[in-house]
């Protein structure tokens, strides 16, 4: 890359003069980053040149990953860890008078994602990069990313997140690169030489447009991959041109801005389908496009058709792009003349499906009208594919006739995607293993029966790389001390690290790092909130998505018995402590969007009550992305994960948290069971019902929360301060708490739970005090999440579904 400081200055100063056309001392920050960036991508295309070189010589199988969401955080400071150039940029610009913070501090943070979904999928780009697998993403460039949440009166404001408005100097567009997607008209069917064909007429079309970002990873520039991600623009410049010179300027800009519209924002949802038709528009619009370059790019390369399986790997993250698997089916019938057995085949092959959710209210359904009238041919495509669906399997199971109507694509006027991704995959694959036994044996239990040799699991992994040694620098440099630096390649190797278990001096240091990395927090609070905490209190740290399922009402109300209990005892003495709260909730779920102000309020509440400020304090940290994400993680006591047992799929924080020694208190949901497995009971805090038990109270109905409430004093207190004016200044604002609890019986059994969790709590508190056990479960953790490492993943995937090796 750079050998030196001084060839790096050199080149910098180069690229300024030519890039800005201004002096360094008239360059703003941002002229300064931009030029930076522009340096770095050309040393990276160079790399690229030689890469390709290396490709075109040796043929390799290459991975598609479709995903609606890339969330890839800043890439500028990651780049610069994973090229080990980040100390020699920092010394260089500082001689040249420019500090680095300042121009890492211009990036947006890309937040073309929700939560977890959309982290795995940046995940996988950074190892798939490193293990040398050719592996894309393949996604929408969207205009707005995920809004910024804003806590004005303890309310969530949603601002939008307009992160191109200066430009986003990492990608490239690539107009040459576009393909046309078609939308609506009618699909008239020819006989030529008496092959039946289809042809689709009166369309709309929409120009996808590729913007192109590199991805490659630790010292590893020779295997640059590409996340390309599709805009949507008008046709031709004529078609709003004619309306134009008519003078019917607001029609053509209304053509214009529908059009846009598909890529310009994404959906705030997190474990929630949102049924609306420009949702449906998005999904076929980056499948049709991704899909059309990927055969364009195969065609070129001279290799048969018929061998398309053997050389391309179409994975699809969750149903969202489920329709790559008709569409592939018309690409290979309508354009490029294959019979349906031959296109099927080729299909099935070639694509790979993760599913991300058990939840029902997650599961996607489109209307048979609306797919019928966006997408004619996909639509008709869609009805083969269950028509023979139901034709083969009547006749191999014929003891069963219920089969079948359970099992096929199109139910109660409903097109069913998870049916559809089943049906047309070869491999489908759950993210954890108790999300995927609950995969085949609740969920889909039909099709497991049809296709047991297809359901795998995959349990989720994340970046090593991002999440521990760039977020992590203290931590990672006390690692390598000790172990070397083998571990940033291997993860596997942090278990070396447990030959310090007994060291003194290592448990001290690493006590340390974790009070550095509090103080960086703290650093980053006041100057966001202007809030002050304490470095010397334990951090329990819940930040995730808000959601009921992950019951951050639980946490809610350990705190407000843990306050009861102080104010009811003033002598009664605690370690100090500091409860971290974080996370967006979708703009349209009121009630995650009331626990939001429940948590604020309770928050104003201790800390302005002078009898237990010094003790116990509690904060939001407003708008949880990847990068607070990377401050908050390395800087954890506790990491709670406290979903209702069966409710979380995986779970990725879990594992970040993890990584960077903090102890999990959590439910036996999601990886947290391996998570469990792989650091011992002694050294995670388990509590709660587990997915059976759930399951059993869901079947029996058995559960009474209303049990729950007279029967623990505690709890009742707790619920009766939620609508008896003990928040003073608020009304009636959380009786939908309080009655999805007692009304509504208390879904995620928040109230069963409860005792449970109270008294694990507690456990961890007696843990915590004694100093040298914490830091030596804390070493624990660290030395066991090599697992945990997405290479790890994404090697299981590269072997078992893909059929590739990796290096
Ligand atoms: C890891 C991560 C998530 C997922 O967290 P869970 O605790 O697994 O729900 C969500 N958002 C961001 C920014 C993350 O980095």
């Amino acid at each position: 890359m750079f050998f030196d400081k001084e060839s790096f200055k050199q080149a910098y100063l180069e690229k300024f003069a030519e890039a800005e056309g201004k002096t360094l001392d008239e360059g703003t920050s941002w002229d300064k980053y931009h030029a930076l960036v522009l340096l770095l991508k050309e040393k990276v295309s160079l790399c690229r040149a030689l890469t390709n070189e290396a490709y075109s010589r040796e043929k390799e199988k290459q991975v598609y990953y479709f995903s609606m969401e890339f969330l890839i955080g800043k890439l500028l400071p990651f780049y610069l860890v994973n090229m080990e150039i980040l100390n020699l940029v920092r010394e260089g610009l500082a001689d040249l008078n420019i500090n680095l913070d300042e121009l890492l501090a211009q990036e947006s943070d890309a937040g073309l994602g929700n939560g977890g979904l959309g982290r795995l999928a940046a995940c996988f780009l950074d190892s798939m990069s490193f293990k040398g697998i050719k592996g894309h993403g393949n996604g929408i460039h969207y205009k707005y990313g995920l809004f910024e949440q804003k806590i004005i009166n303890g309310f969530q404001a949603e601002i939008a997140d307009n992160w191109l408005k200066n430009g986003y100097p990492w990608e490239m567009r690539k107009p040459d690169k576009s393909v046309v997607v078609r939308f609506k008209g009618e699909v008239r069917m020819e006989s030529l030489k008496g092959k039946l064909t289809f042809v689709q007429e009166n369309y709309e079309p929409i120009l996808a447009v590729p913007y192109d970002i590199p991805v490659f990873s630790y010292r590893n520039p020779f295997y640059i991959n590409n996340l390309r991600l599709w805009s949507a623009e008008p046709m031709a410049a004529g078609l709003d041109l004619d309306l134009f010179n008519r003078g019917e300027f607001k029609q053509a800009q209304s053509y214009k801005s529908e059009v846009e519209a598909i890529s310009s924002i994404l959906y705030p949802e997190d474990s929630h389908i949102a049924g609306r038709e420009l949702r449906l528009k998005q999904e076929y619009f980056f499948v049709a496009a991704g899909l059309g370059s990927i055969l364009q790019s195969y065609k070129k390369g001279n290799t048969l058709l018929l061998d398309f399986a053997q050389w391309v790997a179409i994975h699809i993250n969750d149903t969202h792009a489920a329709l790559c698997i008709p569409e592939l089916m018309r690409l290979l019938i309508d354009e490029e003349g294959l019979g349906w057995d031959e296109a099927w085949k080729i299909t099935v092959e070639s694509t790979s499906y993760t599913n991300h959710t058990i939840m029902p209210e997650a599961l996607e359904k489109w209307s048979v009208e609306m797919i019928q009238s966006l997408l004619p041919r996909i639509y008709m495509i869609i009805e083969e594919i269950d028509r023979r669906f139901r034709e083969e399997h009547i006749l191999n199971f014929p003891e069963d006739p219920e089969l079948p109507a359970f099992a096929g694509v199109i139910r109660h006027g409903q097109v069913h995607m998870a049916h559809l991704a089943i049906i047309g995959s070869h491999s489908i694959n759950g993210v954890a293993k108790l999300h995927s036994r609950l995969l085949t044996e609740q969920v889909f239990p039909q099709f497991n029966r049809i296709y047991s040799k297809r359901f795998n699991n995959k349990t989720n992994g994340v970046s090593h790389r991002r999440f521990l040694y760039a977020a992590n620098p203290g931590l990672s440099h006390l690692i390598t001390e000790a172990i070397g630096p083998h571990w940033k390649r291997d993860a596997e190797e942090l278990q070396k690290l447990e030959v310090f278990l007994n060291d003194q001096s290592f448990l001290e240091q690493l006590a340390k790092v974790k009070l550095n990395n509090k103080l960086r927090l703290i650093k980053h609070v006041k100057e966001k909130q202007g809030i002050v905490l304490d470095p010397s209190s334990l951090f329990d740290v819940q930040v995730k998505r808000i959601h009921a399922y992950k019951r951050q009402l639980l946490n809610v109300f350990k705190i407000m018995n843990l306050y009861n209990q102080l104010k009811a005892n003033p002598n009664y003495f605690i370690e100090p402590q500091t409860f971290i709260f974080g996370g967006k909730a979708a703009p349209g779920y009121h009630y995650a969007k009331t626990l939001i102000k429940l948590i604020n309020t309770l928050a104003q509440k201790i800390n302005t009550d002078k009898d237990v400020n010094e003790i116990i304090k509690l904060v939001f940290l407003e708008n949880f992305n990847v990068s607070l994400a990377e401050l908050i993680y390395p800087a954890a006591d506790i990491s709670e994960q406290i979903s209702t047992a069966g409710r979380e799929a995986s779970g990725t924080g879990n594992m970040k948290f993890m990584m960077n020694g903090a102890l999990t208190l959590g439910t036996l949901d999601g990886a947290n069971i391996e998570i469990r497995e792989a650091v011992g009971e002694e050294n995670i805090f388990i509590f709660g019902l587990k997915a059976e038990e759930v399951l059993h109270y869901a079947y029996q109905g058995s559960y009474k929360a209303w049990d729950e409430y007279l029967q623990n004093p505690d709890l009742k207190r707790i619920l009766d301060q939620l609508v008896c004016g003990y928040f003073q200044e608020v009304g009636g604002e959380f009786i939908t708490i309080h009655d999805s609890l007692l009304h509504y019986n208390d879904e995620f059994f928040v109230l069963k739970d409860f005792c449970s969790y109270y008294e694990t709590y507690q456990k961890i508190l007696n843990l915590y005090i004694q100093k040298k056990e914490w830091s030596r479960s804390t070493l624990v953790n660290i030395a066991r999440s090599g697992c945990f490492s997405s290479d790890r993943t994404v090697s299981e995937y590269a072997e078992k579904i893909w059929n590739i090796r990796c290096r």
